[in-house]
């Protein structure tokens, strides 16, 4: 198969527009080129051989968000999401200096290779379990270029081992899944992590977390390395091959994105069907009748991550299960809410359009004045509260909804 073959789903597109309104880099460029319907015409002329690679026609490509909001409003249903992946893929470091590999490499590094995470996890046991200033005492984030990402650290963050199995409370067990950790959960969302597995025993449902799970290689995917991304697949599809936990959860919708993600990379890849972001899977249970919240006299903001709008078509179940406690004002961003700007690595390498997206966001949340900010991507928190902080706003707490649901559930 040609190029012009291989890409010939951007002959999909009819020009419409009708993403453009949709999309975070047209609204703050007005540039065609930074928008979807721009994008798809480079990738078109490129894979025809009109247009040549070049650093600044790759650049417009590296600008997309991957939010994928246009291909969710698409009417010609164009996978823009998998366009973008196969272009990066084919046209690897063009238009990338030298500086931008190695920060790129080192983020890919720090975040998602379970040898280096195992390394930080022994210094955060080693520094009184306290993983921000341990980050800040060895330089590493410094060192990275990632100072933007220190600031959003939570305060402390324990590093933990969790078990295998964690047995559902109670005589007989309603069901079983296994948990999908993410990379970055047993540093930045221990709590989050155990918050799930005592609200899923709460509720009767027995939990695996098979040890041999790996980063679910969205960082890899999406820069177009997808010799990297098939391999930590296949270690996750061996992981979770597992006869009596059919549904696998995920707590971080990036990764539960990105494992939907895998029937790209195989189109055998069955995991993809199994996936479910938590909130979902807990709205959709059945509960006994003895779960109890405490009251909570506080506002929360619900704040939906683009994987969790726009892949994994999930986003009024957070806001539906933290209506289940008693007092408790839950408040939502208004619609027209775009992109965040974290989106992965995209808020460390392209730090100024992040912050100017994040902006937007926290205009809103100041209005609404809440106590916590609830987001389901660990990136977004990281994201949000460097970006509280910064206004002076750092009371308001971020966190995954289901710990806030954890902490108020009566035990
Ligand atoms: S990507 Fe879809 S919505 Fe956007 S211009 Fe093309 S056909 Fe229209
Ligand atoms: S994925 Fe998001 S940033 Fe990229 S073109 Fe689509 S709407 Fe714009």
């Amino acid at each position: 198969m040609n190029r012009s073959e291989r890409f010939s789903d951007t002959d999909l597109c009819v020009k419409c527009g009708l993403c453009l309104p949709h999309c975070p880099t047209y609204n703050k460029t007005l540039d065609e080129n930074e928008s979807p319907r721009g994008r798809i015409a480079l990738i078109q002329g490129w894979a025809q051989g009109s247009l040549a690679a070049t650093p600044e026609l790759v650049s417009h490509i590296d600008n997309c968000l991957l939010c994928r909001s246009c291909e969710a409003v698409c009417p010609a249903y164009v996978p823009y999401g998998s366009l973008v992946d196969r272009f990066r893929g084919e046209t690897g470091e063009v238009g990338k200096t030298t500086s931008a590999r190695i920060k790129s490499a080192g983020i890919k590094i720090a975040l998602t290779n379970k040898r280096a995470s195992r390394w930080v996890e022994r210094l955060v046991e080693k520094s009184g379990r306290e993983s921000k200033g341990l980050l800040q005492k060895t330089g590493l984030l410094k060192a990275l270029g990632l100072s933007q990402f220190d600031a959003g650290l939570p305060d402390i963050s324990t590093s933990v081992r969790w078990n295998d199995f964690y047995p559902a409370q109670g005589q007989n067990e309603r069901g079983r899944v296994a948990l999908f950790l993410g990379c970055t959960a047993n540093l930045l969302d221990a709590e989050t992590v155990s918050s799930t597995l005592l609200v899923l025993n709460r509720l009767g449902v027995g939990v695996r977390v098979p040890d041999t799970q790996v980063c679910c290689g969205a960082l890899h995917h999406h820069a177009g390395d997808q010799a990297s991304a098939r391999k930590l697949m296949d270690r996750n599809l061996a992981a979770f091959n597992l006869s009596d936990a059919d549904t696998i959860i995920t707590i971080a919708s990036g990764c539960g994105a990105m494992l939907r993600d895998y029937r790209q990379l195989e189109a055998t890849a069955d995991l993809a069907k199994r996936v479910k972001d938590i909130s979902q899977f807990l709205a959709e249970l059945s509960w006994p009748d003895n779960i109890e919240f405490k009251p909570l006299a506080a506002k929360v903001c619900v704040h939906t991550p683009c994987t969790l709008k726009n892949v994994l078509r999930a986003e009024r179940h957070g806001a539906d299960l933290l209506r289940r406690i008693p007092s408790l004002d839950v408040a939502s961003l208004p619609n027209s809410q775009r992109c965040c700007g974290a989106a992965g690595s995209y808020m460390l390498e392209h730090p100024e359009m992040a912050k100017d997206l994040r902006d937007d966001v926290l205009e809103s949340v100041t209005a609404i004045k809440p106590d916590f900010l609830a987001t389901s991507n660990p990136g977004c928190a990281v994201h949000l509260r460097a970006g509280l902080k910064q206004r002076g706003l750092g009371h308001i707490e971020v966190l995954h909804p289901v710990t806030l649901l954890a902490r108020q559930l009566v035990r």
